[in-house]
């Protein structure tokens, strides 16, 4: 069942690499189930065992789940030549999860961006066969209209023939810039920007504020993050 070797678990938590750990461990940090062991090689099972590291006990878990309010800058990527990725943004002690961000926001778009290790999930959010929602908050160049939501609700015609879904646009501000909510439900390339495009009008500033049911906490500055609480994990899925 769930019997793995000591040294994988506390690897899979980011507490070292195989070889650290197994200093660690011979040198008596690490107990189980309250008492010393001093090789790595053991089977535990950690849902069911007390692990401790330096004293600290250890929730295990395979998965990992960030909510991170991405700021301008950065791409959605785990790597890139050029740029920081968000991943230059949380705590080196998540790469031993092998975590990626779930799906894109533009270098220039902020806000809710999950960053995840756990495929399943990443992909049933981001197939177009789901239609989860997103919503994102922006300022337009110019005044949006009435026939903008209209042609929203009807669907866009974006520059390479393709017709989106329909979508809800919720103007907050009317003005020289122009202040809006849109959701949509599939996730194109550049999406929101080439829908406004569509309709003669520019996006200036984009911010994702919710993915499915999941909103954005707005406690989060630029750039900070925090892990998703079970509840929010169950909310995504
Ligand atoms: N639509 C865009 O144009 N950019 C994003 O980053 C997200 C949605």
């Amino acid at each position: 069942g769930n019997m793995q070797r000591l040294d994988k678990i506390l690897g899979n938590m980011g507490y070292g690499t195989r070889k650290e750990l197994k200093k660690i461990i011979k040198s008596g940090l690490v107990k189980v189930d309250g008492k010393v062991v001093t090789k790595s090689s053991i089977h535990v099972n950690p849902y069911k065992s007390i692990i401790e590291i330096y004293g600290d006990k250890i929730k295990y878990r395979e998965y990992i789940y960030i909510m991170l309010n991405k700021p301008q800058g950065f791409i959605s990527a785990t790597f890139d030549k050029c740029h920081k990725t968000v991943l230059d943004l949380i705590d080196e002690k998540y790469y031993a999860f092998n975590p990626f961000p779930m799906g894109r926001l533009d270098i220039d778009t902020e806000g809710l961006l999950i960053i995840t290790n756990d495929g399943k999930l990443s992909h049933q959010i981001l197939s177009p066969k789901k239609h989860i929602p997103k919503t994102y908050y922006a300022h337009i160049d110019g005044r949006v209209t009435k026939e903008d939501i209209k042609a929203f609700k009807e669907g866009i015609v974006l520059d390479d023939g393709y017709k989106t879904l329909s979508s809800q646009l919720v103007i907050r501000e009317i003005g020289e810039i122009s202040k809006i909510e849109l959701t949509i439900y599939e996730g194109k390339f550049h999406q929101v920007k080439r829908m406004f495009k569509a309709v003669g009008k520019k996006v200036l500033y984009l911010k994702r504020i919710a993915m499915g049911n999941l909103k954005l906490d707005e406690s989060l500055g630029l750039g900070e993050y925090r892990e998703l609480t079970e509840d929010e994990v169950q909310i995504l899925k």
